[in-house]
């Protein structure tokens, strides 16, 4: 498998790992927008959200509980944060492999450029 976020993962590609449980592992992006830039994605490799299936809801519900989670321990929960996920080309999706970013620590403008 020649996924970046697969080989961090399995720890082929060193990362800053900020949550991991048996489905998710949550990691520090490398090229942070952010004082507070976090990935959260899922073990298993899914393209993207157009990839998601009715099967994945429990997944991606516990997606947004592990953004809550780590939102509180960054100490964003309270300023507020944004949880983004781009899906494909109009969108900037970059790495075929769903993920979702956890942006906080300043202010962000809307609508998103
Ligand atoms: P996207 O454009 O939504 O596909 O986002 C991909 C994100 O992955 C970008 O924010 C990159 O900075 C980030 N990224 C790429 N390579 C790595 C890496 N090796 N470790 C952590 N984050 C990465
Ligand atoms: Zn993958």
């Amino acid at each position: 498998m020649s996924c970046l976020f697969c080989k961090i993962i399995n720890r082929e590609v060193v990362s800053t790992i900020v949550f991991e449980n048996d489905n998710i592992l949550a990691f520090r992006d490398i090229g942070p927008q952010a004082p507070v830039h976090i990935l959260i994605i899922p073990k298993r490799h899914i393209s993207g959200l157009n990839g998601v299936t009715p099967d994945d809801n429990q997944l991606l519900g516990e997606i947004q509980n592990v953004a809550r989670e780590i939102a509180r321990s960054e100490k964003i929960d309270k300023s507020g944060y944004r949880l983004v996920c781009n899906c494909g080309q109009d969108a900037g999706q970059a790495v075929e492999h769903i993920h979702y970013h956890l942006l906080g620590g300043r202010k962000f403008g809307w609508p998103p450029g």
